[in-house]
């Protein structure tokens, strides 16, 4: 039990996700405001410790119906998404006020699918959130509801938090619900059932679990609950749910209240860097020289100076492979810019880049996250 805690409040950087059952009142439709200052006090206490902490939060539609006096049940897509976007300004508007408290700055990032499952958007909204956080503000992030279509949206928070923490290399995800955890059967309808304390594989069973217990938070129920472990576990992050239902519930979970972990086998780092190694094709080849070699050897980052030439036709966020000049292939990575502009910088120092291309882009060619070596044995062989 100690050692699953330690999964939360040993992790760097932990994603917080808070449902709309949670922080609205579904009677009045107001913000409830007691319950987030105390759940603020909570996220100053992380990163008091020197966590850094990123909030999905759900609530804009539920706080917009009733500013604009729409009837109770369900919405149509266009009444949802007039809601969302009165309710998201109250949202931001009571986070920034509630924070502030903290001397916590709030950044508010509305995203859509494209943003974490397209390689180029993907690139831009990790590096300007891991900005953030580097600043020391709070990001919250919720699904850009106004703009997403019923086709193409994460539709629950509960995968859209799952997703930021892949995009992030979260190594913590905590999903705050109405019930405390998984039940082998639903604990309301069954008294027989038994509380499961760790997952660490998803299995059948484990999805049969979840059909039988009924949440409701939400859009999202137990099942959204477990693809959202499955990304999160793919992906190196750990994933807790526990019961948002109490005050300071990260705090009541360090002292003991019922919480289910979901427990990952590697790093975020590691299963990034797997996911590159393994997952993608390539579609083009950077040769570099001798020194850039012996720099990628030591952990930094390529730079386009480093880089002798370009070959294929990519994009940015594009995977390539990069090799040494005698074509033995070194490893793989996301470049960050597109094989016309890279042909452009190569062999220049990084602080011409905007001059040559007319923009500020990255330093980096290939960014060290975002590159897989090879194992140094496989070299030349
Ligand atoms: N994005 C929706 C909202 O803010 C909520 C989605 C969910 O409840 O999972 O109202």
């Amino acid at each position: 039990m100690a050692s699953l805690i330690n999964r939360f409040t040993r992790a760097k950087r932990v994603v917080v996700k808070i449902g709309s059952a949670l922080l609205v009142d579904s009677s009045t439709g107001r913000l409830r405001h007691a319950w987030l200052s105390a759940l603020s006090e909570d996220i100053a206490k992380m990163r008091a410790r020197g966590q850094e902490v990123l909030i999905v939060s759900s609530g804009s539609i539920a706080m917009g119906r009733h500013v604009l006096g729409l009837k109770s049940g369900p919405l149509r897509l266009e009444e949802s998404q007039a809601a969302a976007a009165v309710g998201q300004i109250q949202l931001a508007h009571a986070y920034q006020e509630i924070l502030a408290v903290h001397d916590i700055r709030v950044a508010q990032i509305l995203l859509t699918p494209g943003d974490t499952e397209e390689r180029r958007r993907y690139l831009n909204a990790r590096s300007t959130v891991s900005t953030l956080l580097a600043l020391g503000a709070l990001p919250v992030v919720n699904e850009n509801d106004t703009v997403a279509t019923s086709e193409i949206r994460y539709g629950d928070n509960d995968r859209l938090a799952a997703r930021v923490a892949q995009m992030i290399s979260a190594d913590c995800l905590i999903l705050l619900s109405d019930i405390d955890g998984l039940y082998t059967a639903d604990p309301k309808a069954n008294p027989d059932a038994r509380f499961i304390r760790e997952v660490t594989t998803l299995n059948a069973d484990i999805f049969g679990m979840a059909s039988k217990t009924k949440t409701d938070v939400g859009r999202g129920g137990m099942e959204t609950k477990l693809k959202a472990a499955e990304i999160a576990m793919a992906a190196g992050c750990n994933m807790f749910i526990t019961s948002g239902t109490v005050m300071r519930p990260l705090t009541s979970m360090e002292n003991g209240a019922n919480f289910t972990c979901f427990i990952a086998h590697d790093t975020p780092r590691s299963a990034r860097k797997k996911w590159i190694a393994a997952g993608l094709t390539s579609s083009g080849r950077l040769t570099i020289d001798a020194g850039a070699e012996k720099a990628l050897r030591s952990g930094k980052s390529l730079l386009p100076a480093g880089v002798m030439k370009v070959e294929g036709d990519f994009q940015r966020g594009d995977l390539v492979t990069v090799v040494n000049s005698a074509a033995s292939e070194l490893g793989r990575g996301l470049v960050a810019y597109s094989s016309e502009d890279a042909a452009r910088i190569i062999g220049h120092k990084s602080g011409e880049i905007a001059e040559i291309l007319g923009y500020s882009g990255r330093d980096e060619m290939i960014h060290r996250d975002e590159l897989a070596l090879n194992q140094r044995e496989k070299i030349g062989s």
